[in-house]
């Protein structure tokens, strides 16, 4: 929806951009000992009300992300 600007349920290209600083349902915490916080932009279908969040993806977010990736699970393959 981000990318196209088209809703994947009705195909209405009517999307609205939501952005509020103060909600909480606007971000998420991450990190282990200090709660850090990433804001989302929320993209709302105008004519079905379908959703979408996307984190922003500030530096300081993936600057974490970076340290955080998570590994691919190896199937172990070798045992014939
Ligand atoms: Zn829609």
């Amino acid at each position: 929806m981000k990318a196209t600007g088209k809703c994947p349920k009705c195909n209405s290209i009517k999307i609205t951009k939501v952005e509020r600083k103060s909600s909480t349902s606007h971000k998420f915490y991450y990190g282990r000992v200090f709660a850090k916080t990433e804001r989302y932009d929320i993209y709302v279908c105008t004519r079905c009300g379908f959703t979408e969040r996307y984190a922003k993806l500030s530096k300081k977010f993936l600057v974490w992300a970076k340290d955080n990736i998570i590994e691919p699970i190896e199937e172990d393959n070798d045992f014939v």
